[in-house]
C-alpha cells in the first residue's frame, strides 16, 4: 500500500541521516507515483505497482549516497517557476530569492528594461526576472551542461530570455557601453579552501558554479571591472553574496563608481544580496 511504501522510504532516509526525511520521502513518492501529500493521506491504502516500488527503492538508495534530492527528482521550483535540474547545474536555492527581490524592486515601473544575468546556470534568476519583472533578459552561461538546462528551462517556462553560451570574463566586449539597465549575477563565491568542507550534497554540484578563487571574490572583481561600463548611468548592479562578503563587495563597488549601495538579509539574517547604482 502507498502509505507503507511511503513509511518505509521515510524510515530508510531517516536511518541514513537525511534531515528532512518526511518531506523528502513525500517528494520521492510524488515523483514516481504522482500522489502528493494530500493524496497520500486520502488514498494511503492504494496498491503500488512493482515497477513503482522499484523506482522508489532506487531513488531512495541513490539519495542515501547523499546525491542531491533535486537531481534525483530532475525538477525543482524557484519562486513558483518549475525548473529542470540535474548533474552539472547548480541547484537553485531559496536564498537567491533575496537577490531577485532586489532586482524586482529596481525594475518596478520600468517595463522592458534591458537586463543581463551573468553565470546564469539553470536560468532561475533570468527566467524569474523576465516573468515577474517584465524585463528583456539575456542569460549568459559558459558550461555546456548548465547551458543545456538553461535552454530547457527557457522553453519549459515559455520564457523570452535570450540564452548566450559564452565566458562572462571575456564577452563583455560584445555589449555596447551604456546599454544595460540591470546586471545581475549569482557568481561562484565560495573560497577555494572552503569547498571541501561543504555538505556532502554540494560535493555533487559543479565546482565551476561554486569556486570563487582563493579569496572567493574573483568573479565580483572581474564583473565589476569588466561590466560596469555596460550599464547606463542610473543602471543597477545586483549580486548574490556569500557569508561575510558584503563589506568587501560594497567597497569594490564604491571604488568603481557605484552609489546607493545597499544589502538585503536572507532568512538566516545574513547579508545575502547587494545592489548599487552606476553614477
Ligand atoms: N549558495 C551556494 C552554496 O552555499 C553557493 C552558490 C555560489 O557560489 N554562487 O552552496
Amino acid at each position: 500500500m502507498l502509505k507503507d511504501v511511503f513509511r518505509s522510504c521515510r524510515e530508510k532516509l531517516r536511518n541514513g541521516g537525511i534531515e528532512n526525511a518526511d518531506f523528502e520521502a513525500q517528494c520521492i513518492i510524488e515523483a514516481v507515483t504522482g500522489f502528493g501529500r494530500a493524496a497520500l493521506i486520502a488514498h494511503g491504502d492504494k496498491p503500488v505497482s512493482d515497477e513503482h516500488k522499484q523506482r522508489i527503492n532506487s531513488f531512495t538508495k541513490k539519495r542515501l549516497t547523499r546525491y542531491p534530492l533535486q537531481y534525483i527528482l530532475g525538477k525543482w521550483s524557484f519562486m513558483g517557476l518549475p525548473l529542470f535540474v540535474g548533474d552539472g547545474v547548480l541547484i537553485p536555492r531559496d536564498d537567491t530569492e533575496v537577490c531577485v527581490g532586489l532586482c524586482l524592486e529596481y525594475l518596478k515601473g520600468k517595463s522592458g528594461a534591458k537586463a543581463v544575468d551573468l553565470c546564469s546556470g539553470s536560468g532561475a534568476i533570468a527566467i524569474a526576472l523576465e516573468k515577474l519583472g517584465n524585463a528583456d533578459l539575456t542569460a549568459i552561461e559558459l558550461s555546456d551542461k548548465a547551458f543545456y538546462f538553461l535552454e530547457k528551462n527557457i522553453s519549459l517556462n515559455k520564457s523570452k530570455v535570450t540564452a548566450i553560451k559564452n565566458d562572462i570574463l571575456s564577452c563583455h566586449g560584445e555589449f555596447p557601453d551604456n546599454s544595460l539597465d540591470l546586471i545581475v549575477s549569482n557568481p561562484p563565491y565560495i573560497k577555494k579552501s572552503d569547498l571541501r568542507g561543504l555538505q556532502p550534497e554540494v560535493q555533487f554540484e559543479p565546482k565551476m558554479a561554486l569556486d570563487g578563487g582563493e579569496s572567493g571574490f574573483d568573479f565580483y572583481k572581474a564583473i565589476i571591472l569588466g561590466w560596469s561600463r555596460k550599464l547606463k548611468p542610473g543602471g543597477a548592479l545586483v549580486f548574490e553574496l556569500g557569508e561575510n562578503q558584503a563589506e568587501h563587495v560594497a567597497e569594490l563597488m564604491k571604488q568603481n563608481g557605484f552609489q546607493g549601495i545597499r544589502t538585503e538579509l536572507d532568512f538566516g539574517g545574513c547579508e545575502r544580496a547587494i545592489i548599487g547604482i552606476r553614477n
